[in-house]
């Protein structure tokens, strides 16, 4: 189904500046599931010969420094403090981010089982093109 991409990513950055981070979160990553679990999105890019590629929250904090590269051990602590502080909802928020900017594709389904904030309710009920 199509949305209108820019009133939802207006709106998913008013409920979650957040995603406007770009070293880490959503824009930091290829939109998909965690390559570690294959369940929850992806979060947070890792680095380094044994990079264990991009992992959500939950595989972040228990591969811990392993997860980056010697030089990159402080960034590493930094985007796992940073994705500590996200709200238990993030995945949702994740997904929801990457159709906002069009690497996935929403579907009926998946806009019924969720219960988004008012003012992305309304911009997932705007058709592209409407203004
Ligand atoms: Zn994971
Ligand atoms: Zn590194």
């Amino acid at each position: 189904m199509d949305v209108d991409r820019r009133a939802l990513r207006q709106a998913l950055t008013d409920v979650a500046p957040w995603l406007t981070a770009t070293d880490v979160g959503p824009q930091a990553v290829d939109a998909g599931p965690c390559d570690d679990c294959g369940d929850a999105p992806r979060l947070l890019p890792t680095c380094g010969p044994a990079s264990p590629g991009a992992l959500c929250r939950d595989c972040a904090r228990r591969i811990g420094d392993e997860g980056w590269c010697a030089g990159h051990e402080d960034e590493g602590r930094a985007a796992r403090a940073w994705a500590d502080d996200l709200p238990d909802d993030w995945a949702d928020t994740v997904t929801l981010w990457w159709v906002a900017t069009g690497e996935l594709t929403l579907t009926a389904d998946y806009l019924e089982v969720l219960r988004w904030p008012v003012g992305i309710q309304a911009a997932l009920e705007r058709q592209p093109g409407t203004g």
